[in-house]
């Protein structure tokens, strides 16, 4: 039996196939590539290209490989592109699900662990954010996903398919070897745009506003380590075989840092001089989001083990000095 990594050719999703093959687990990874690498996925892992909104795809997948749980990760997830795309969102992002819900309702495999974020809270009501604090979001990657939790809910009611939702904060580094890492294009992210510039690809960091209500008024978010986060996924579907009940947890570090803290680490970590100036606020981006995530610790027995971040951004910096282009070098 394997778990099915769906969107497993992307940043979190292939630093969660890895752990998974290095625990032993046997992985079929299911990816599109429109934002996915090739070269980014395990060796060791099935691999199968195509859209998950394509049914007759998922039921030969389905068909061919003994699926045990699926971890879903395919969707698009840039805030400031939802804003402007919305359809975009809600056709990949609800379209995939509702697909990927029906296959695993045909051929009976009744767990999934899907990606969900801090972004179905929106501006929240109090910090740190609680699991069952009101999702009201701001934009439409938030909304998209909020969807999707919610049809998760019903499928489960109706179809028994159990599920856990995990609500990502700020997910950053890379496996500390330096041999996967975030790839994005273009890069939209805080950590490695600031790396991006810390390597001479870019000319300075623009910061998204100082005049949010915050101690040195920049955005504060709470950062995670993606190989911690990987851990995470492989936690709950492990709960979810031992009889682990739908539930909804948060994935954070409860620290928050602002993007003037993020630029200084990211300066010590790296020795190099990052030139910033300030722009104007980006649509849709809360003021501040940091998570409460015991539940998940109690829970799932979750330990992250990066809890510095210089070590993060150490992880992230290995990875943009040893590849500078991303996955470029191994796909061409
Ligand atoms: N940010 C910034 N400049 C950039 C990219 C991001 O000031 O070039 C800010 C952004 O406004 C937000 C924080 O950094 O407050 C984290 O943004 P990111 O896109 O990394 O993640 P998000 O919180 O949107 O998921």
């Amino acid at each position: 039996m394997s778990i099915l990594v769906v969107g497993g050719a992307g940043y979190i999703g292939s630093h969660t196939v890895d752990r998974l093959i290095e625990k032993g687990y046997s992985v079929v990874v299911i990816d599109n590539l429109s934002t996915g690498h090739r070269a980014a996925v395990h060796d060791q892992a099935a691999f199968y290209e195509g859209d998950i909104r394509d049914q007759e795809f998922l039921n030969t997948v389905f068909k061919k490989e003994q699926i045990d749980s699926v971890i879903h990760f395919a969707a698009n997830s840039l805030v400031g592109e939802s804003m402007e795309k919305p359809l975009k969102y809600f056709d990949n992002n609800i379209g995939g699900m509702i697909s990927l819900l029906k296959t695993m309702h045909d051929f009976h495999v009744g767990r999934i662990v899907f990606s969900s974020t801090a972004a179905t809270y929106g501006e929240p009501e109090r910090i740190p954010i609680h699991e069952t604090d009101a999702q009201v979001p701001t934009n439409p990657y938030g909304e998209s996903k909020l969807a999707m939790e919610k049809m998760i809910r019903w499928a489960d009611q109706a179809h028994g398919i159990h599920f856990v939702a995990l609500r990502y904060f700020n997910v950053a580094g890379a496996k500390p070897d330096g041999s996967i890492g975030e790839d994005h294009k273009p890069e939209t992210h805080l950590i490695p745009v600031v790396l991006q510039v810390a390597l001479g690809q870019r000319p300075q960091l623009k910061i998204f506003g100082d005049d949010y209500d915050t101690p040195d008024g920049t955005n504060v978010r709470d950062y995670v380590h993606v190989v911690d986060l990987a851990d995470a996924h492989i936690l709950a579907v492990e709960y979810l075989k031992n009889g682990g009940k739908s539930s909804a947890f948060n994935l954070g570090s409860a620290t928050g840092f602002s993007v003037k803290q993020i630029l200084e680490a990211a300066r010590q970590t790296t020795g190099e001089k990052i030139p910033a100036q300030v722009a104007p606020r980006r649509a849709g981006d809360p003021t501040t989001l940091i998570a409460a995530s015991d539940r998940a610790r109690e829970i799932l027995h979750w330990q992250p083990k990066y809890d510095d971040i210089h070590d993060i951004i150490q992880t992230a910096w290995n990875w943009h000095v040893k590849h500078p282009q991303g996955y470029q070098d191994r796909e061409s």
